[in-house]
């Protein structure tokens, strides 16, 4: 069983100034995906490789400040990379319109999860970018599946190893869309600080947060699958390769709701250069892997929402 991954080039751009790799990681994560299954995934063959379409500014004004957005498309108010290329907004709207369409397709098609190449959603707050964040698609996704729909509810599981405090921020500031939504985020608890300790209250709380959400009975989830929770991540982290393994394990298994996940942080160097040796992009292939090889699971658990 394969997870299909939405995707458009726009989503990339390759050479923004930045120590955060997010800007051009949706290219190398598909071209990786492709090395290592070009049947699924190939331009030729890639039925699992789906097409994207852009959001509007429209759907940004939803959860931010209309005058904020503007100017970020005006290239007068910084971005979340701390400056003014105006790339980074229009590469926004086919980043979060990835978010978008995989959702849609994972509410259409459970018990199946759907994948969204991207990142750098959960620092933006109402008014302001920051942290690699630009505009906050979690947010701005599930305010417009509960503008199409208002009897909608939406899960935000973010694993990512710092605190969602953009999407914190945006609930907040609508009470009305906050009724409709149920966010749990690492980072708030997590800081790394004892890695062996946290490690083991980690999974301890993931399972706590996925009771949660299931009770929640929400329609879709939103997984956020950081990869700056990784122990070797020099902003932070506590996991190892096999407690990643475990929480993403644990979130395609057990969360009842369709799921669209998406990659989030990590920002270990890539010595070798290559796409093969990145440990980023490897620990997003292992989240793909424990993805395809849940559905089987989900299939018997009737996981289906
Ligand atoms: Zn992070």
């Amino acid at each position: 069983m394969f997870t299909p991954i939405f995707y458009d080039p726009r989503q990339s751009i390759v050479d923004v100034q930045s120590f955060s790799k997010s800007a051009g990681k949706p290219e190398r994560f598909v071209q990786l995906m492709q090395h290592y299954d070009f049947r699924s995934y190939g331009p030729n063959y890639g039925n699992k490789l789906h097409p994207v379409t852009a959001i509007t500014r429209e759907d940004l004004y939803r959860v931010h400040d209309r005058a904020f957005v503007d100017g970020v498309f005006a290239g007068t108010e910084l971005n979340g990379f701390e400056n003014y290329d105006t790339r980074v907004p229009e590469a926004c709207l086919w980043i979060i319109g990835s978010l978008l369409v995989a959702s849609k397709h994972a509410m259409a098609n459970p018990p199946t999860p759907a994948c969204s190449p991207t990142s750098g959603y959960h620092h933006a707050t109402h008014r302001e970018s920051g942290g690699y964040c630009t505009f906050n698609g979690l947010m701005v996704v599930a305010a417009e599946l509960i503008a199409e729909n208002s009897k909608v509810k939406i899960g935000i599981l973010d694993c990512d190893q710092h605190f969602g405090n953009g999407t914190e921020n945006i609930l907040k500031h609508y009470p009305l869309l906050a009724k409709r939504v149920i966010h749990r985020t690492a980072g708030q608890y997590f800081p790394g600080d004892d890695s062996e300790t946290e490690a083991l209250e980690f999974q301890a709380w993931l399972h706590h947060s996925i009771a949660e959400i299931n009770a929640f009975d929400c329609d879709l989830v939103l997984y956020q699958a950081g990869a700056d929770a990784h122990i070797n991540d020099p902003m932070g982290g506590f996991l190892d390769d096999a407690g990643l393994a475990l929480r993403d394990r644990t979130v395609f298994n057990t969360i009842k709701a369709p799921i669209a996940w998406c990659l989030a942080g990590g920002y270990q160097a890539n010595k070798c250069g290559s796409l093969a040796t990145d440990p980023v992009l490897r620990i997003h292939h292992n989240t793909l892997l424990e993805s395809n090889a849940s559905l089987k699971n989900r299939i018997n658990q009737g996981t289906t929402a």
